[in-house]
């Protein structure tokens, strides 16, 4: 029976999270049976990890990685739940990996993000996993498009399946050079605004793509009232077939949840202080982004004045800078911005500019030995 979004069962209302937040964690790929039963001991006898995770099928970005140990994998998931009482929970790409999946006895699924684009695969998925009611975990496409998330969402519950789960694992950027994919609390925050009942929870190893910024960003998801983690860890990350750079150790892995700090829930918070918050995040978010444009343009500034140590021409040129404060006023007026603001910002940018190309000039002009 269809179901609608806002009707989603909250996770806990299907798998025992004992009221703490969700954990998924495991290995980017499972790589050898050795491996994923070492790894579900592991995370059974740390107690928090309610689902193993691990790839077999890796949809991965260029021809000649490694593409997973394939359905071979499946039995050792199926040992590693037997074994130690963790259930695994696997990518499904299209039908026939669903159908061999519930063949060997999985019972969850997440959906990747570069699945999650494409609506035809999303409407086969659906459909393979309909008799099953499996829970599907639906991670975000590749690009920051709400509607597209949502759209695969609601195509998974037009088919019934209501324990769903949304994974925020980032959105792919050209220019971000901080994070493996971008952010953009203020997707995740906007589709918890519309959907309260729907769990949302975070993967900060593909946000990250670094080891060193998985705590803030898993700290981070728990500040923001999220509602768990999927996350990376793997024996012996540097040697992992897959994203070696961004998995946590496996012997860190319980001292790496230790010392989160898990804040008092989203739905517990007033509305004024969640809503408070959610302006924080967005202010904060796009002042990095203004920073990071500000960064380009003093890097293009400084090619500029190389340009113009190598020709002789002369750092400041009154027309050009009056041309820039007469676009910048125009553009500003036309989107009713405070003339005055602007006349400050573009005159402290335009000093800067000018400082650091009189630098450049004046190094070029230094007899060298
Ligand atoms: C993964 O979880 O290993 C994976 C491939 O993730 P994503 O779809 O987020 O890139
Ligand atoms: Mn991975």
């Amino acid at each position: 029976m269809k179901v609608q979004l806002g009707d989603i069962q909250n996770a806990s209302n299907w798998l025992d999270t004992g009221g703490s937040p969700l954990i998924i964690a495991g290995p980017c790929s499972a790589e050898s049976e050795f491996q994923v039963l070492e790894v579900a001991e592991k995370l059974a006898s740390g107690g928090r990890v309610k689902l193993m995770r691990a790839g077999i099928w890796k949809p991965r970005t260029r021809p000649n990685s490694f593409e997973g140990v394939g359905s071979q994998g499946l039995k050792w998931l199926m040992k590693a739940e037997q074994e130690f009482g963790i259930p695994a929970i696997v990518e499904v790409v299209n039908k026939s990996h669903v159908q061999e999946a519930l063949d060997a006895g999985l019972r969850h699924f997440w959906i990747g993000a570069r699945t999650t684009v494409n609506p035809f695969l999303v409407e086969e998925l659906a459909n393979a996993l309909e008799a099953s009611n499996a829970p599907v975990f639906v991670k975000n496409p590749m690009n920051p498009d709400l509607d597209l998330w949502i759209g695969a969402l609601e195509r998974f519950a037009a088919h019934g399946l209501d324990k769903l789960v949304a994974v925020h694992r980032g959105f792919n950027t050209y220019q971000d050079h901080v994070y493996r994919n971008s952010p953009n609390w203020e997707i995740p925050i906007e589709l918890k605004t519309r959907y309260p009942n729907l769990d949302i929870i975070v993967d900060p190893s593909h946000i990250g793509g670094q080891r060193e910024l998985l705590h803030p960003i898993a700290q981070k998801a728990f500040d923001l009232g999220f509602d768990g983690l999927m996350i990376e860890t793997h024996p012996s990350p540097d040697k992992a077939l897959s994203d070696p750079k961004q998995q946590i150790e496996l012997a860190n892995f319980d001292d790496f949840l230790g010392s989160l700090e898990i804040k008092s829930q989203h739905f517990e918070d007033s509305v004024t202080q969640s809503q408070l918050r959610r302006l924080r995040v967005l202010i904060d978010e796009i002042d990095h982004n203004l920073l990071e444009n500000l960064k380009h343009r003093l890097k293009i500034v400084e090619q500029i004045g190389e340009y113009k140590a190598d020709h002789g021409v002369m750092v400041f040129q009154l027309e050009r800078w009056k041309e820039i404060m007469d676009d910048r006023l125009e553009y500003g007026s036309l989107n009713e911005i405070d003339q005055k603001l602007i006349k400050t910002v573009w005159n402290d940018i335009h000093n800067a500019s000018i400082r650091l190309q009189t630098e450049i000039v004046k190094h070029n002009l230094t007899p060298k030995d």
